[in-house]
């Protein structure tokens, strides 16, 4: 077969994208989806750099945001971004995003399924050809990331993503992982299908790492005998722990409703100072 010309209209339709990263996690449930989407907000909530330094903060554009969720059997994203029910429009540019807010475009398959109960029952070919559907058609305009929530493991859809984006260019990746042996050990294999593939590691985020009572303010570890665990896997890798991420109900409420959850919880909660750590690293 000679080259894929989809290959080179990927590369013309990001081409306006500074920034692509790849959201990851060796299993399900550990807060891939929780960690993009906080990250997504961080992000566009950040003021863009104009490169005047007299610009006061306040006046400065913000930064522009997209966000891919391409957990095709599972999507997620929608609901956490209050977007359930969106449709996706077609212009005569491409598939159109649904806008969180003016800074935060997002594309989701549960944007193209009648309910959201219906569940997506598709073999391997079909998820590849909506993947490359989703990076060859939707226009999203100039932005500064374009943040891109995986299924968990390292599926063929995975490795899809990486071969589609090889002309665009991918930046790097952020393997979110739980503090348990089941988690990290996956986390690890996605360190390596990452390095296989050539896809720079950007670290790890440890999620649900420890929880705060907020009876008496302590903080417990619900995974005890791992704890450290993320840390020590970074420093074999040598990987950094961009971020630890506690149990936080506040957050798993915000995002059940689809509320921001830089608006809803409490300044100096600890995820959001996680994340707007992240956003400056
Ligand atoms: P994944 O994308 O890895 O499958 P999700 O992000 O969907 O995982 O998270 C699974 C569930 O756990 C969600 O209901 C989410 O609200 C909850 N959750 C994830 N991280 C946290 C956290 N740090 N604090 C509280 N709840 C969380």
């Amino acid at each position: 077969a000679g080259p894929d010309p989809d290959l080179d209209r990927i590369r013309d339709r990001l081409a306006g994208v500074r920034r692509k990263l790849l959201v990851l996690s060796g299993k399900g449930g550990v807060g891939k989806s929780t960690v993009s989407v906080c990250l997504a907000r961080a992000f566009a909530a950040a003021a863009a750099d104009d490169g005047q330094v007299e610009t006061p903060v306040h006046q400065q554009p913000q930064l522009q945001v997209g966000l891919l969720d391409v957990d095709i059997c599972g999507p997620s994203v929608p609901t956490m971004l209050g977007l359930l029910g969106e449709t996706v429009h077609q212009s005569a540019d491409g598939w159109s995003p649904v806008y969180a807010d003016e800074s935060l475009a997002v594309m989701s398959v549960a944007f193209l399924l009648a309910s959201p109960d219906e569940a997506v029952v598709w073999r391997g070919p079909r998820k590849n050809g909506l993947i490359k559907q989703f990076l060859r058609d939707v226009d999203w305009g100039q932005l500064d990331y374009l943040l891109i929530d995986t299924p968990p493991g390292t599926s063929d859809e995975h490795l899809s993503i990486v071969q589609l984006l090889k002309s665009a260019g991918v930046d790097g990746a952020i393997i979110v992982t739980t503090p348990q042996e089941v988690s990290l050990l996956d986390a690890r294999k996605e360190v390596n299908f990452c390095r296989r593939l050539g896809v720079p590691v950007l670290g790890v985020v440890e999620n649900m790492s420890g929880y705060v009572c907020p009876n008496c303010t302590r903080k417990s570890d619900i995974f005890p005998a791992t704890t450290g665990g993320a840390a020590a896997m970074c420093k074999e890798f040598g990987l950094p722990l961009l971020a630890r991420v506690p149990i936080e109900p506040g957050l798993a409420r915000a995002l059940d409703q689809g509320q921001c959850p830089i608006d809803t919880m409490p300044d100096g909660s600890e995820t959001m100072t996680a994340m707007r750590l992240l956003v400056d690293q």
